[in-house]
């Protein structure tokens, strides 16, 4: 039987999305800061597979190729030119392979996925043909190897953002497109969020909202402009790095690219921000760079997601076998009283 796609889990309820690869990637080893392109589709592959794995298994039921800046321009500047092929199909069928492990329930969809480009110039009108090849060459890869819908994400114009909706619907797959909120958080043409989702409606994309550089306190407010602007589906995809309110975008502090690792936010605010996020109506959830499976797996049980029932594991015989027995439960606290310590409660 063929899955369910994109528009129809979205019009049964709620759809839930993974989380950032790059910078995980590069916490693990495998991605250079600074960058960030992906060629670990080429390099480690089994890497990339472990990381939607886990995201799998955490809840999310669409997987991202992680095909971000695999634009030849941007693959170009880091001495990657002619193997931009090469990584989106491979960025694909790794997606897709770790997609089809998954066959119980309505399976988990693969999105091919475009980004902003760097070679957008909205005073070098010979620019926007320029995005538009970039994102018709991915695009026309990802297609061949078989994506189930079209997620174009993280751009601060909106006029790139239009290119990418134009590429997508002429791919003839649904399409779902994400501005990047900045610190101000307009577009670069200086048009409100709300107003650029409503351009984005009208382009005919199907699913429209943000992604990216803001954490999900920062973001939601925004989010709630973006819903209340347009009555195609929404989706909200924020960092999971924590956000200084008088400088939101993580990518602005001295903390990027080197030093981010006491920004990561703990599991329970991600938990929240999914409550939140659905109760204000918005249709695609998930979350971007920084936010790992344990983000996506709070989330999920949050949202009810995960079928996986919590497994009977204290003895039968009530005997304490571990640190957290000991100190959260009456016999563990009986045996501290006993050995004269108070557990912490
Ligand atoms: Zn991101």
């Amino acid at each position: 039987m063929p899955k369910k796609g994109i528009l129809e889990r979205l019009s049964e309820g709620v759809v839930f999305g993974d989380g950032g690869y790059l910078l995980e990637l590069e916490k693990r080893g495998y991605v250079q800061a600074g960058p960030f392109t992906p060629e670990v589709s080429i390099s480690r592959p089994q890497a990339l597979a472990e990381l939607h794995r886990e995201f799998m298994l955490a809840g999310a039921e669409v997987l991202q190729t992680l095909t971000y800046y695999a634009s030849e321009a941007k693959l170009q500047t880091v001495g990657l030119g002619g193997k931009m092929e090469e990584i989106n199909r491979a960025a694909v069928r790794i997606a897709r392979e770790v997609a089809a492990e998954k066959t119980d329930g309505d399976g988990v969809l693969v999105a091919g996925n475009i980004s902003n480009t760097w070679e957008y110039d909205p005073d070098d009108p010979s620019s926007a043909d320029r995005v538009r090849k970039l994102f018709d060459d991915q695009l026309a890869l990802q297609m061949e190897e078989g994506i189930d819908f079209i997620i174009g994400e993280t751009y601060s114009w909106l006029g790139e953002a239009l290119i990418a909706a134009e590429c997508g619907k002429k791919a003839g797959l649904p399409v779902m497109i994400t501005m990047a909120p900045d610190n101000n958080p307009n577009s670069l043409e200086g048009y409100s969020q709300a107003e650029c989702a409503r351009r984005l409606e009208a382009a005919g994309v199907d699913i429209v909202g943000l992604n990216c550089l803001r954490d999900p306190e920062h973001t939601l407010p925004l989010m709630e402009e973006v819903r209340a602007a347009v009555s195609c589906y929404v989706a909200c995809q924020p960092v999971g790095y924590h956000s200084h309110d008088d400088r939101p975008n993580f990518v602005s502090t001295p903390n990027f690219p080197l030093a981010l690792d006491p920004l990561q936010l703990p599991r329970a605010p991600f938990a929240e921000y999914a409550v939140r996020a659905r109760d204000m109506g918005i249709n695609y959830i998930g979350s971007c760079c920084g936010a790992v499976a344990i983000h996506t797996r709070e989330m999920a049980r949050a949202l009810g997601k995960l079928p996986v029932e919590e497994r009977q594991w204290r003895a039968a015989d009530g005997k304490v076998r571990s640190g957290y027995e000991l100190q959260h439960t009456d016999r563990g606290a009986e045996i501290l009283a006993g050995a004269g310590q108070a557990p912490e409660r």
